[in-house]
């Protein structure tokens, strides 16, 4: 396979397991190399996070090498070839090299093989056919190295075929377009997405949704955002979406957290919110939580005061309460600063009253005891959390 004539010469290559599961792949004399996210990664100056590795012996094989080397190996993908290794809790993806040779658009049939370039040409994009020996020594079958460079997000081979096979490509085109991008789309990449939007119908939302949010998460994903809008590619994922302004304020705040994004893309009214939540199958407290940044009764005006603004804090909760002000300051305009600022900062009280205190001052049991609590409680935040639990007790009798 033809060599970068580049090496990566970087911790990773043997760190926290890492030299462990490719000494176990090669014990017999088979070949394993880095691939995919961490080669690009490395090269492109960045974090490396997750390794995947990709090796020429097959699944069965792979799992014995493993454990005869004392790892632990779970078949997590063994269909597709793919062995997850696990070192002290670590996870590597092991895949054995393969062909995809027939795929309806959501499952593939696939064949191994062990020509390395057969392996590289059935991945999406040039930049995520990379491969590392454990040496570091890179090599580069289709040219990602040179798209990396010119942060081309571009397609292995005929980007409609491509597509036609998998149609989550077309997503990933955008998502990595917005992390690793710079400048105008490659042409042909952008017209198949385009003209194959429909394609996205096929795919099961668990698939959108993991893409988009980490579409979503990059650096300045609005301008990507804008094309695939302009490409009807937005609407076939999020029908909700309007327009980008306030996603694009989030971003000049300074604010990468997906589900904020998400929101900041639509009306914010609650239905709307609560039907994506549910259609995207988000978890129950993400759900929650995007229904709670529904605009509406719990503004969170910029020139709330400290104290007004700890009383919001106390009642909405610190999560809500920044949430809601970074969106109205997305939506507005007006510098909230100050307020997300509080309610990171800020630890809420606790209310010293309990329904036991007041049933000890010879309130009887009943409804009335809860509203006592309720009344008390307002007056505790509206005069600044600072009355105490006898202090309170005390104005039970003024209470009617
Ligand atoms: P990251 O993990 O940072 O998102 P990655 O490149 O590791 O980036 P993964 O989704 O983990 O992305 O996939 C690992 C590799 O598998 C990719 O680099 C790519 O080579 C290949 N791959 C993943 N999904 C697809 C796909 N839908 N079609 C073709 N190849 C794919
Ligand atoms: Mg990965």
């Amino acid at each position: 396979m033809r060599k970068a004539g580049t090496v990566i010469t970087q911790a990773w290559l043997t760190a926290d397991g890492a030299a462990e599961v490719m000494g176990a792949l090669t014990a017999e004399g088979g070949i394993a190399r880095f691939v995919g996210g961490c080669v690009r990664d490395a090269l492109a100056g960045r974090a490396v996070r997750d390794l995947d590795i990709a090796t020429d012996q097959r699944p069965a094989v792979v799992v014995g090498l493993l454990k005869a080397a004392g790892l632990k190996a779970v078949p997590t993908g063994i269909a597709h070839g793919t062995v997850t290794a696990v070192v002290h809790g670590r996870p590597f993806e092991v895949t054995t090299l393969r062909v995809d040779i027939e795929t309806d658009g959501r499952h593939a049939v696939v064949e191994f093989t062990d020509d390395w370039t057969e392996d590289a040409r059935r991945r999406d994009f040039t930049m995520n056919a990379l491969y590392c020996d454990p040496d570091g020594t890179v090599y580069d079958p289709v040219g990602g190295v040179e798209d990396l460079k010119a942060h081309r997000v571009r397609f292995i081979g005929d980007p409609f075929s491509r597509i036609e096979e998998d149609a989550l490509r077309i997503l990933r085109f955008f998502r990595f377009h917005a992390w690793y991008g710079k400048g105008a789309m490659d042409e042909p990449g952008l017209t198949a997405c385009r003209e194959r939007r429909a394609d996205l119908g096929r795919l099961s939302v668990e698939r959108i949704r993991a893409e988009m949010m980490r579409l979503l998460e990059a650096p300045a994903p609005e301008w990507t955002l804008q094309v695939m809008a302009e490409a009807g590619v937005l609407p076939q994922v999020v029908p909700e979406a309007g327009a980008l302004r306030c996603l694009g304020r989030l971003v000049d705040i300074g604010e990468s957290d997906a589900l904020l994004r998400l929101a900041s893309l639509t009306s914010r009214r609650a239905d709307v919110l609560t039907g994506l939540a549910e259609r995207w199958k988000l978890s129950t407290k993400e759900k929650v939580r995007l229904r709670r940044m529904a605009a509406g009764e719990t503004d969170v005006p910029a020139g709330l005061s400290d104290a007004e603004a700890r009383a919001q804090v106390y009642w909405l909760g610190p999560e809500r309460f920044r949430d809601l002000a970074l969106l109205d300051w997305a939506a507005d305009g007006d510098d909230r600063r100050h307020l997300v600022a509080l309610a990171e900062r800020w630890s809420v009280p606790t209310f010293p009253l309990k329904g036991a205190d007041l049933l000890r001052r010879g309130v009887p049991a009943g409804e009335r005891v809860g509203a006592l609590l309720r009344t008390l409680e307002r007056q505790w935040v509206e005069e600044g959390f600072e009355a105490g639990k006898a202090e309170l007790l005390a104005r039970l009798q003024d209470i009617d």
